[in-house]
Parts: structure tokens; C-alpha cells; sequence
């Protein structure tokens, strides 16, 4: 399969996680990838912390496991998540999701850095991969079996198959002429971890309060990584805060649950808005992970559906091989395509409404997140995530549903 330097089987745009476990995926198949990304190799090998602790799903983890890219991580880089509970202060409701019965996590977090640098490190490994890194692409030709990549060099590259995987501000997906909305929540999330004196017990808490919210995401070495979701305006203040003043304001926020803490990182800031592409593809062209789909982070959704893509797309790619089919053909890009549109439009459109919902204070607001939590509540135990079964017809679920569906109309923006 391997080809002349100027036309490679695969061009991934982009060394983020997810266009390097695509690029890993694809060249473990003996496929030419060129992976073209403006970083240089020394900052993808051995990246630093940036504030992102992901939670990835028990799937997810056993097909990066599968591709070895998980093996290089210490112990203690990976941390179990027993369960998580959602709650809100203000209506004093809470969700709980456990594991499926029998398991003893849904999943763990990683620091998505340690993962991309793996992947990177098993990447460089493969014979087909052709880095073409510290560029650009500039510009995109369709021809009838390929397409001709120009880069910020001007020199070309043909490719039967191109992976846009540039993230939110993907410059390839304007290339092929897809547009994508997004949707400014007007909110910044403020990440940093702590070490604390009482141990968590291995659960990650979204609690929404006056407004906003606090995450704990429960670490190895009784440490906990915090993610808070403020107006810009009070994020401006925190990051200003002395290390003192910060103590106290997270020690208020988390109710004292973590006892005394001290802060083991720097505060990483990122502005919350979503992103989401009007197609997932176009001719011999497929979008990956937040290129596609940029979510709130709120759910811990977007690495997860970007590594499903991935996933999605070498399992399609084989079967083309398989079959001596043309691995650029829309039967794969379309297949792909449409399985994680499936998926990523109704957890985006949920994730941008419960950010619109639990960020609002008004009264209509504050009933209908309580009748939205009566209503979920029984979904705990139907989905099977759960392990404390309780008797789901306990909860009236229908009746809430009923009187939250005008409520729900009614606090939508005109
Ligand atoms: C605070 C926070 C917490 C999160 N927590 C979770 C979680 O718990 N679970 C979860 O599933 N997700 C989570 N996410 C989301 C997750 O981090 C992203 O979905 C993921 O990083 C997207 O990866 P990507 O490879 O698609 O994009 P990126 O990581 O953005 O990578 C894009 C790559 O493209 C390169 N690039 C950019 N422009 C060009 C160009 N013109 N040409 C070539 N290359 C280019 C960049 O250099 C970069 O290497 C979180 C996000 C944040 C911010």
C-alpha cells in the first residue's frame, strides 16, 4: 500500500488526540498516513498539562487499549470513575449514574496530554506515517481517484482519503465548504487541580450553583481536578485571586467536602461554546472529532464521540480494504458520517439545553430543572447505569413530564 512521498493512502490534518488515534488506527492496517499539523515534534512527544482531565467511556478505553496506546501510561495517569452525580443546589435534586452491574467503574480519567503523547509516540513508530509537521494545509482540489492537498509550502500531496480532524476552528472544513453554527453559552470554564486532606470516594460531581457550576473530578494520590463554569466576568476574578483567596472561594464552593486543599497546577481558562458542522462530510473528505462536533465540556462528551469517529472510521476503512473497495468512497465517508451524526446531534442539542437551563436563575428556570431531574430520575435505573436499584415506578416520572413540556416551550429563547 505504501506510495510515492508526494501521495500517501490517508492525509489526517491535525495532531490532536483524535487525529492521532485515527492516523494510529489507519496505519496499524499498513495504510500511508501523512499527518499534517503546525506543532513541532517536540511539542506533541512531550506535551504539558493543560488543564483537561477527560473521562473516558469503558469502550473507548478497550479500543485505545487494543491500539496500545494505553500502555505507556503510569498507574496512577489513570484514575477510575465509580459513578457520577449530578445535583443542584437550588432545587436540591440530585441524579446519580453508576456502573452496569458487575463492572466496578463507568470509566477513567486520563490527562488527555499523556494520551496524545502516547499516541504520537506509537505514530512516529509505524512505517506508513509520512509527518508533515510545523504546516499547514492552504488549499484542497477534488480530482476523480484523489485529492491534491496544497500546503503552506506550496508543495502538493495526493491522498485517497482526508481526515479533518483540526478542531474547533477547522480551516479544512471551510476548505470543503462546510459551514458549522455555534452557540456562545457567555460562559468561561476554569480548570485546576488540588490534592485535599479528606479522600473522595472516586465519584465525579457536577453540582450546579447560583448560576454556574463546580465539577470534582476524583484523581489518583487523593487529588481531585476542579472545573468551574463562570461568567467571564467572575472567571476575570478568579484567575486573579491569590493562592490564599482561592483556597477559601473553592473551599466555599465545595462545601468543605475535600477538607484542606492546596492547588497542584496552574488555573488553565477556556471559553464555553459549542461547535457543530452542517455535514460531517464531503467528497473523499471525512470531519473528526471537534471539527465535527465541538462540545460543552459539561457532559465530558467531545473526545469521547471524536474517538468513536476514529473507531468508526478504521473499522469502515478495513472492510473498503477487504473488499477492494475505494477506502476514499462515500460508502465510507457517508457510513461514517451518518453513524456519528446519529449520535452527536442529540447529545449536543441535550448538552447545549442543560447549560442553558442550570445556568438560568428565574423562577420558571429553577421549576422546570426540578421537574427535568423527576423526569430523568427513573432513566438512572432504565439505562443500567446504576447499580443502587431502586424501584423506578416509584418516581412520577410522567406526571412531570407533562407539566415540564409547556415550561420547557415557554423559557425558550423567541
Ligand atoms: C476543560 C475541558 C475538559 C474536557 N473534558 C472532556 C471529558 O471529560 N471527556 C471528553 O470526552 N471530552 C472532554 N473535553 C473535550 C476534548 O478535550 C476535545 O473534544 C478534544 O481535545 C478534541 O480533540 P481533537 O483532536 O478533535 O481537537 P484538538 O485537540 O483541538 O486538536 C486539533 C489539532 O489540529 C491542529 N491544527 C489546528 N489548525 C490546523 C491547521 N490549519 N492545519 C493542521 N493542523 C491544525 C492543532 O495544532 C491540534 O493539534 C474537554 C475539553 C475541555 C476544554
Amino acid at each position: 500500500m505504501h506510495q510515492e512521498r508526494d501521495t500517501v493512502d490517508v492525509a489526517v490534518i491535525g495532531a490532536g488526540t483524535v487525529g492521532l488515534s485515527a492516523a494510529l488506527a489507519l496505519l496499524v492496517q499498513g495504510l500511508s498516513v501523512a499527518v499534517i499539523d503546525p506543532r513541532p515534534a517536540t511539542s506533541l512527544q512531550d506535551s504539558e498539562y493543560d488543564g483537561r482531565d477527560v473521562a473516558l467511556s469503558n469502550g473507548i478505553l478497550d479500543w485505545l487499549d487494543t491500539l496500545g496506546a494505553l500502555s505507556g501510561l503510569a498507574d496512577g495517569e489513570r484514575s477510575p470513575i465509580r459513578g457520577a452525580r449530578v445535583s443542584d443546589l437550588e432545587v436540591s435534586r440530585s441524579l446519580s449514574f453508576g456502573p452496569v452491574p458487575g463492572a466496578d467503574r463507568v470509566g477513567e480519567f486520563i490527562p488527555e496530554h499523556r494520551l496524545r503523547d502516547e499516541l504520537f509516540t506509537l505514530v512516529a513508530r509505524q512505517a506508513g506515517f509520512q509527518p508533515l509537521l510545523e504546516h499547514r494545509l492552504s488549499g484542497v482540489h477534488m480530482l476523480s481517484d484523489h485529492i491534491q492537498l496544497t500546503l503552506d509550502d506550496g508543495r502538493s500531496l495526493g491522498a485517497r482519503l482526508l481526515v479533518a480532524a483540526d478542531g474547533r476552528g477547522s480551516k479544512t472544513r471551510s476548505l470543503v465548504n462546510i459551514s458549522h453554527r455555534t452557540d456562545d453559552q457567555g460562559f468561561d470554564m476554569l480548570c485546576c487541580r488540588v490534592k485535599h486532606s479528606e479522600p473522595h470516594d472516586g465519584w465525579t460531581l457536577q453540582q450546579f450553583d447560583n448560576g454556574g457550576s463546580i465539577a470534582t473530578l476524583p484523581l489518583q494520590g487523593q487529588q481531585t481536578s476542579l472545573a468551574l463554569m463562570l461568567k467571564p466576568v467572575d472567571a476575570d476574578r478568579v484567575m486573579m485571586m491569590d493562592e490564599g483567596t482561592l483556597r477559601a472561594y473553592l473551599d466555599t464552593r465545595l462545601q468543605g467536602r475535600l477538607g484542606d486543599i492546596a492547588l497542584t497546577s496552574s488555573r488553565y481558562r477556556v471559553p464555553l461554546s459549542g461547535s457543530y458542522a452542517d455535514r460531517f462530510h464531503a467528497e473523499r473528505t471525512i470531519l473528526l472529532g471537534d471539527a465535527a462536533v465541538g462540545m460543552l465540556p459539561i457532559t465530558a462528551h467531545g473526545l469521547n464521540l471524536g474517538l468513536m469517529g476514529a473507531r468508526s472510521l478504521a473499522a469502515e476503512v478495513a472492510v473498503a480494504c477487504l473488499n477492494g473497495d475505494d477506502i476514499g468512497g462515500d460508502s465510507v465517508v457517508a457510513t461514517v458520517a451518518r453513524r456519528a451524526q446519529l449520535t452527536a446531534r442529540p447529545l449536543y442539542l441535550a448538552t447545549q439545553e442543560i447549560a442553558r437551563l442550570f445556568t438560568q436563575r428565574d423562577a420558571i428556570s429553577r421549576k422546570l430543572r426540578y421537574l427535568a431531574m423527576t423526569v430523568s430520575h427513573p432513566f438512572q435505573h432504565f439505562v443500567g447505569l446504576n447499580c443502587e436499584q431502586r424501584d423506578a415506578r416509584s418516581v412520577p416520572w410522567i406526571g412531570a413530564l407533562k407539566e415540564a413540556l409547556p415550561l420547557w416551550k415557554r423559557s425558550r429563547p423567541a
